[in-house]
């Protein structure tokens, strides 16, 4: 369980709170917000702050400017929409740091909000002077000179070592806002102290990104699900011949190893045991339920099978905590979505009628389960790519570590 300091642990009345949040939101060529979902989840954090009398200061980066003040990636045009989602006026500093981000922070009165510009404009966010990857801790204090308390807020930026994140914690303790701590709190349940027997179901495209996870889950899971473009690795490892299919034959080995392991650790890994195969990549192609041995060599596996299903059915049914990354199958493209949307809604109802913990995330995952409608019946669905695939690899994450009550 991940000890660390949450916001009731300090005392933030008239004191000026730096917040990180992560604002990298998808906008529209006119520059509207058109998925809000991470700036939903920063609100209590600040409603929280408000309640308690803080002048609040929100930190964030937008795209990839590294280092040049770029027009279109200005945080901006997130104003109006922010200034609606937290019901009053938010304030913006066109710069980060400097004389003009010193004003517009020392006429802060409490319960303000004040949004400072991108802080990618700055190079020094994510490289050292020198140039080098890392952050610039000149930087880094001049982002921290204008809080008195550093809230972290922003979970899926913890996986990187930033001025922003990590550089701001060497001259502030750092306390998780209430997003990270519901973050924290339900990922460490699922994985470090879970409801057991334990699994996870682990699809999308490519085995390649997800070695390390995998080798890690072996490790951890009573049972692992492999699922989507992924298991046709595992399953040409296991001498199957899969045609057409998206394959990395080159990790055939890797595939092996990790069977081996899981194996010595005793986690029963599942398999498709029958799929669904077509000659067209694309929606509505004809398809056809085939056996492992009976793919042709110009037909693609797009989706695991009925069988398959329910065998992960049956699998879920035994399981008490349920890790989910990744589609079971091509699932942007019906009917290839099958297998995918029926897992997902198999997994709410078993969150909704037995008490099961469902916690999801990375990648494509939220896409794949909001499709299914199933979404808003899981226990928890991170809203974090990266850095939730990391939590998976079992890596220690940078602005994680600045928040634990030993750091
Ligand atoms: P990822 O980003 O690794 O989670 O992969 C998600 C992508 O994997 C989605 O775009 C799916 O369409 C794709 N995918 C899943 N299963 C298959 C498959 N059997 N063949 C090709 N692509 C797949």
């Amino acid at each position: 369980m991940v000890d660390f300091r949450r916001l009731e642990d300090v005392d933030v009345t008239n004191k000026r709170v730096l917040v990180r949040v992560d604002f990298n939101v998808p906008c529209d060529d006119i520059g509207k917000v058109t998925d809000d979902t991470r700036m939903q989840t920063v609100i209590p954090t600040l409603k929280y702050l408000q309640d308690h009398k803080a002048k609040i200061i929100l930190i964030s980066h937008f795209g990839r400017p590294n280092g040049t003040r770029e027009t279109g990636m200005s945080l901006m045009k997130i104003i109006p929409h922010l200034s609606k989602l937290v019901g009053s006026a938010v304030k913006f500093s066109p710069d980060c740091i400097g004389s003009i981000a010193n004003l517009a922070v020392s006429n802060l009165v409490s319960g303000d909000i004040l949004l400072l510009e991108n802080t990618r404009f700055h190079l020094g966010e994510t490289h050292t002077a020198a140039g080098d990857k890392g952050f610039d801790p000149v930087f880094a204090k001049a982002l921290a000179d204008h809080g008195e308390v550093f809230v972290h807020d922003a979970f899926s930026v913890s996986h990187r070592s930033q001025a922003s994140t990590t550089g701001i914690a060497q001259y502030l303790q750092a306390y998780a806002g209430l997003a990270l701590e519901r973050e924290l709190d339900h990922i460490s349940q699922a994985l470090d102290i879970p409801r057991t027997p334990v699994m996870a179901l682990v699809g999308g495209a490519k085995v390649s990104t997800k070695i390390s996870l995998l080798k890690n889950l072996v490790t951890k899971l009573d049972t692992l699900a492999i699922g989507g473009g992924m298991a046709n690795t595992f399953l040409a490892a296991l001498g199957h011949n899969v045609g057409a299919s998206l394959c990395e034959h080159d990790l055939v080995d890797t595939a092996r190893e990790i069977l081996a392991n899981a194996k010595l650790a005793n986690c029963e890994i599942i398999l498709p045991i029958d799929v669904i195969a077509a000659t067209e990549f694309a929606a509505n192609a004809p398809h056809r339920v085939c056996g492992l041995d009976d793919v042709k060599p110009n037909e693609m596996i797009l989706d695991a099978g009925p069988e398959t299903v329910t065998k992960i059915l049956d699998a879920i049914d035994a399981s008490r905590t349920l890790i989910w990354n990744g589609p079971l199958g091509a699932f942007e493209l019906a009917p290839f979505d099958t297998a995918t949307v029926e897992a997902a809604k198999y997994a709410a109802k078993r969150v909704k009628n037995y008490g099961l913990i469902a916690v999801a995330g990375g990648g494509d995952t939220v896409a794949a389960l909001k499709h299914a409608g199933a979404a808003d019946d899981f226990t928890f669905i991170s809203t974090a790519g990266g850095a939730f695939l990391e939590w998976m690899e079992g890596k220690p994450l940078p602005g994680v570590e600045i928040v634990k009550k030993d750091s």
